[in-house]
C-alpha cells in the first residue's frame, strides 16, 4: 500500500493499534521468557557446524510443530520451513540460521560450549560465536508469540531455519531446493543478526547495502626457480608477488570513485620452502568485498590487469602469467529496502521507544540472507541488527566481535528485545499498518 497522505483517523488507528497489541504481548513474552531462556543455553551448549545442524534442526522442527506450524524438514540440507496460515493476507518470511563455527569457546561462562567436532580432518572444539544461538531462540519466541496471537493478524508465516551459513551456502541451497516454488514466493522478508556492538535492549537498522559481495580470489604467480644465491639465473615469484600484493592496493586508492566503498585484502601469501631456494610459484589469497555491480567489476579488471601487468614487467612469457581464479559463486551484498526499513523503525519503535531504535552503519561484511531478496521475485529483505553487549561490557570498552572465542550476548533482554521488536513488525506488516 502506498499512501501520501495519511488521514488523520489512520494515524490515530495505528497509534491505538499499535500500542493495543503491547500490553498482551509483553505478557506473554514475560511469561515465555524462562523458557526461552533455557531454550537458549541448550542452543549455546549444542553447537553444530555448518552443513551438521542436523540435532538443531530437528529439535526447531518439532518446537514449531508445537507451536502449530506445518513443517517440512531437510529442505536444502537441513533446512526446515514452517508454514502457520492464518487467512487471507500477505505472506512474509521469517529467517534464523542454525551453524556455528568450528572453534573453542573461551568466554568461561557457567553454560559454555564443552562441544567438539570434526573440521577438515581435525577434532576441534565447536561455538557459538554469531549468536546463531541467538537468532533462533528470538525467532522460536516469534513464532510461539504469533501462534498465540492469532486473532491479531492474517496471511501466512513462513519461518525459515537455514542451515550453512558460514560457508555462504545454505540460503542457496534452500532456495536451490525450490522454496519460493513449493511455498511460494513471500511478500517481504526479515531477519536479524545479534550485533557485537549494539547494546542489548537496542536494534539497529541500516537501509541499502548494509553488507558486502564477499569474494575469495586467489592468484596463482609463476616464475622461474632457481638457487637462492643465483637470482640472475631466475624470474623469482616472491618478488613479483609481493610487488603484486603492493600494487593492489592502488584499486581502492586510485581506480575507484572516493566515494564508493571496496575492499581488497591479501590474507594469505604461501610459496617456497627453504630459505636459499627461489621458488617457481607462489600463491596469493584474497578477499574482496563490494556493494555494487560497477564496482565489482571494476576492482576485478584491475586485479586482472595488475597481476598480468607486473608478471610481464618481470618478464615472464605469455604461458607464464599469472593465473586470476575469481570464484564460481559468492556471497552477494544485502540489500536493506528503504521503504520496508521504514515500517520496520515504527513496529521498533511503537514497542520499545525510538532512544532504543539506532541507525547502523554498512559494514563490508557478508550475510547470505541477502539471496533471499536477490531471486527474480526481487522480494524486499531487511536484515536488522539486534543489540546484545551488557550496559557494563559496553563501558568497559572491551568488545569481543562475531567469532571471538570470548563473544556472547546479554541473554534475557536480548531474547525479549528480538522476541517484542519481531513480533510487532510481522503484525504490522501483516495488517498492512504504515
Ligand atoms: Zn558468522
Ligand atoms: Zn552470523
Amino acid at each position: 500500500m502506498k499512501a501520501y497522505y495519511i488521514p488523520g483517523f489512520l494515524l490515530i488507528g495505528f497509534l491505538f493499534g499499535g500500542l493495543r497489541d503491547l500490553p498482551e504481548m509483553e505478557a506473554f513474552i514475560k511469561d515465555d521468557i524462562p523458557f526461552l531462556t533455557a531454550f537458549y543455553k541448550e542452543r549455546h551448549q549444542s553447537p553444530e557446524i555448518s552443513l551438521k545442524e542436523e540435532k538443531t534442526a530437528g529439535i526447531l522442527a518439532d518446537q514449531l510443530r508445537a507451536a502449530g506450524f506445518e513443517v517440512t524438514e531437510n529442505f536444502g540440507g537441513y533446512g526446515i520451513v514452517g508454514i502457520l496460515k492464518n487467512g487471507k493476507g500477505p505472506t512474509i518470511l521469517y529467517r534464523t540460521d542454525m551453524d556455528a563455527l568450528p572453534m573453542v569457546e573461551k568466554t568461561g561462562l557457567p553454560y559454555a560450549s564443552q562441544q567438539t567436532t570434526q573440521y577438515e580432518g581435525k577434532e576441534v572444539g565447536a561455538m557459538h560465536s554469531c549468536g546463531h544461538d541467538m537468532h533462533m531462540t528470538t525467532w522460536l519466541g516469534t513464532a510461539r508469540v504469533m501462534a498465540k496471537m492469532k486473532n491479531r493478524w492474517k496471511g501466512t508465516l513462513m519461518l525459515i531455519g537455514q542451515p550453512a551459513e558460514e560457508i555462504g551456502a545454505g540460503a542457496k541451497m534452500m532456495l536451490e531446493a525450490g522454496l519460493y516454488d513449493k511455498f511460494g514466493p513471500p511478500d517481504y522478508g526479515i531477519g536479524l543478526h545479534c550485533s557485537p556492538t549494539i547494546p542489548s535492549g537496542k536494534v539497529g537498522f541500516g537501509k541499502g547495502f548494509t553488507m558486502a559481495n564477499t569474494e575469495s580470489i586467489d592468484i596463482k604467480v609463476f616464475g622461474q626457480g632457481a638457487h637462492g644465491a643465483t637470482p640472475h639465473m631466475a624470474i623469482d615469484p616472491v618478488v613479483i608477488a609481493s610487488m603484486m600484493v603492493m600494487e593492489l592496493q592502488t584499486i581502492v586508492s586510485r581506480s575507484l570513485n572516493p566515494t564508493d566503498a571496496a575492499v581488497v585484502t591479501v590474507g594469505a601469501i604461501n610459496g617456497g620452502t627453504r630459505h636459499n631456494v627461489i621458488p617457481s610459484e607462489v600463491t596469493l589469497k584474497l578477499t574482496v568485498r563490494t556493494y555494487t555491480d560497477e564496482v565489482q567489476a571494476t576492482v576485478h579488471k584491475r586485479i586482472e590487469e595488475i597481476a598480468k601487468g607486473v608478471a610481464m614487467a618481470a618478464g615472464l612469457p605469455e604461458d607464464k602469467l599469472p593465473e586470476v581464479i575469481f570464484p564460481k559463486d559468492f556471497t552477494p551484498a544485502n540489500y536493506n529496502h528503504p521503504h520496508l526499513v521504514d515500517r520496520l523503525v515504527k513496529s521498533a519503535t511503537s514497542v520499545i521507544g525510538k532512544d532504543n531504535v539506532v541507525e547502523a552503519a554498512p559494514m563490508m561484511v557478508g550475510e547470505d540472507f541477502s539471496r533471499y531478496g536477490k531471486t527474480k521475485h526481487q522480494v524486499p529483505t531487511v536484515l536488522y541488527w539486534l543489540g546484545t553487549v551488557p550496559q557494563e561490557r559496553i563501558q568497559s570498552g572491551n568488545l569481543p566481535g562475531l567469532h571471538s572465542p570470548y563473544y556472547f550476548p546479554e541473554v534475557a533482554n536480548t531474547i525479549k528485545t528480538g522476541v517484542k521488536v519481531t513480533s510487532q513488525s510481522l503484525i504490522d506488516l501483516f495488517n498492512q499498518k504504515m
